[in-house]
């Protein structure tokens, strides 16, 4: 058993993102302890505070975790589950770091969490929950424009970013920048559009990107393209809901959607936006009409299948069940969702795994995006949309003079139309992952990179070495 190890010979979250970052280091020739440096969490908050639910007081325990300060603010979603502790907010916060720095988002990672079921508890407390962890945060100077910015995760969403704002206003009015504090929020409360399926599409063109490489496609036996492609999905919230739909109007098939009370499965595919209806409707996404039901949920992971993404929690995919994995292509939705033991056994067996360090960093480069638009106090595309519409039609009478041929109205519609916010957020995340998965793919080349996390893993550690080097903290 290594020192890592736990007595059940199982690692910590932690020790597995150690032991990733490890893999990658063996690639660098830098002294130990900055390496140790950029590995270490720089702050840890954990706190207690009393909350009157009904008529007990009960006493609720939270995190917020600063892993890394050599780029502010600190950026990092917030979760809201039973299984919150402070080896899992470290370990997300550490996740994060390494995320912005490839897909050069200028943060440092961060995580928060709360340890509460918010399936169990009344919107009205979670508000109040919600707000008090929002004021021990101001009164430790732990979140700020400039300092740290929250942003959705697993089982929050815009209403909590909303009551997170609100607090801080409330406690800081005059801030002009004080949007700025949190992304993840609303539209109509300065979000971005685009933020709420950020991660979700982002997921997609990092999939669809890789089904494009004609040499990965034959090294494991799979036609180019993501036409036709059987995919698996589990957890049909934020994450996997967006994913999932944007695959299944590319023509690829969802063959199986997992949720926590079981799954779903159909050969021939899924109606994606059907099945979220059901699960409305129903608060169970069991009993779909057009699928068979699948009462252990588990399972679902070892359907076979082309593509599973995993889009709920971490661990999912384990030392026992990694071997029963027949996915070709494993999409790291999901924070952390394969174990060190499980990743060495799916190597082992061929299988491509797009790292969660990558993949689902969709979210964050939006949310980047959000912040400079609250920052800037103006909405994408306000200043150049109709200067663009202008140039464009006189370009267009240029070509139809020259042509001597008449557009029709149709496609001068799609010509002229100048860009909106979301065209341009989009457009901003699509070129943020495909160049990405290209910097990823081509260090794995060329230096005979066994995977593509070490890959990742290595991308990172050298550009946020070369951060602290300019800062001059490192000789
Ligand atoms: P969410 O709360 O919106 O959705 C999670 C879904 O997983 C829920 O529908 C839940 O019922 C389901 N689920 C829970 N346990 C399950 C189980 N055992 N089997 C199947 N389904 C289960 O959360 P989210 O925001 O979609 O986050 C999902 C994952 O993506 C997390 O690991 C999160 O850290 C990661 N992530 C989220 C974002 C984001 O922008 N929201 C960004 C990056 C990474």
């Amino acid at each position: 058993m290594s020192k890592n190890q736990n007595k059940t010979g199982s690692y910590s979250f932690f020790n597995c993102i150690e032991k990733n970052f490890d893999k990658a280091a063996r690639f660098i020739s830098i002294e130990k302890g900055l390496l140790e440096q950029i590995k270490a969490c720089n702050s840890v908050y954990r706190m207690h505070f009393p909350v009157k639910i009904g008529k007990e007081i009960k006493v609720i325990e939270a995190y917020r975790v600063q892993h890394s300060h050599h780029k502010l603010p600190c950026k990092g979603g917030l979760r809201y589950s039973m299984k919150v502790n402070q080896d899992e907010i470290m370990t997300l916060a550490a996740l994060m770091t390494y995320k912005c720095a490839i897909v050069d988002v200028p943060f440092g990672g961060a995580k928060g969490g709360i340890k509460i079921d918010p399936q169990t508890i009344s919107s009205e407390n979670i508000e109040k929950i919600t707000r008090r962890y929002t004021s021990e945060l101001i009164k430790k100077n732990f979140i700020g424009p400039g300092i740290d910015v929250p942003a959705p995760d697993y089982g929050t969403g815009e209403r909590e970013m909303s009551w997170i704002f609100d607090t801080f206003l409330s406690l800081r009015s005059g801030d002009v920048d004080a949007l700025a504090c949190v992304t993840g929020k609303p539209v109509s409360q300065g979000g971005v559009r685009g933020r709420k399926e950020a991660t979700g599409l982002g997921v997609f063109y990092g999939i669809r990107e890789l089904c494009h490489v004609k040499e990965d496609m034959y090294s494991i036996g799979l036609d180019v393209g993501l036409v036709g492609k059987k995919i698996i999905i589990q957890g049909l919230g934020n994450v996997g809901y967006h994913a999932a739909s944007f695959f299944h109007e590319s023509g690829a098939i969802i063959i199986a959607l997992a949720e926590r009370e079981g799954a779903i499965y159909n050969e021939k595919g899924l109606n994606v936006s059907k099945v979220f209806l059901h699960l409305k409707n129903y608060g169970s996404i069991l009993n779909f009409p057009e699928a068979k039901n699948i009462e252990n949920t588990e399972k679902a992971l070892e359907l076979e299948c082309d593509i599973l993404i995993p889009a709920a929690l971490e661990n999912v995919i384990h030392k026992n069940n990694a071997n029963c994995i027949k996915a070709k292509i494993i999409g790291e939705a999901a924070n952390g969702p394969i174990t060190p033991e499980a990743d060495e056994i799916l190597d082992k067996k061929g299988v491509i795994i797009v790292p969660d360090i990558y993949l689902n960093a969709g979210g964050v480069t939006v949310s980047y995006f959000e912040w400079l638009k609250n920052l800037s106090h103006v909405r994408y595309g306000r200043m150049e949309k109709k200067f663009r519409e202008n140039v464009n039609a006189e370009f267009l009478k240029v070509i139809e003079t020259v042509c001597k041929k008449k557009i029709s109205i149709e496609e001068k519609k799609m010509i002229l139309r100048g860009p909106r916010e979301i065209d341009l957020v989009r457009s901003g995340l699509e070129d943020t992952m495909i160049n990405g998965f290209h910097k990823i793919r081509d260090l794995k080349k060329s230096l005979k990179i066994e995977n593509m996390r070490t890959a990742a893993f290595l991308l990172s550690i050298n550009k946020i070495i070369d951060s602290y080097e300019k800062l001059g903290i490192f000789p």
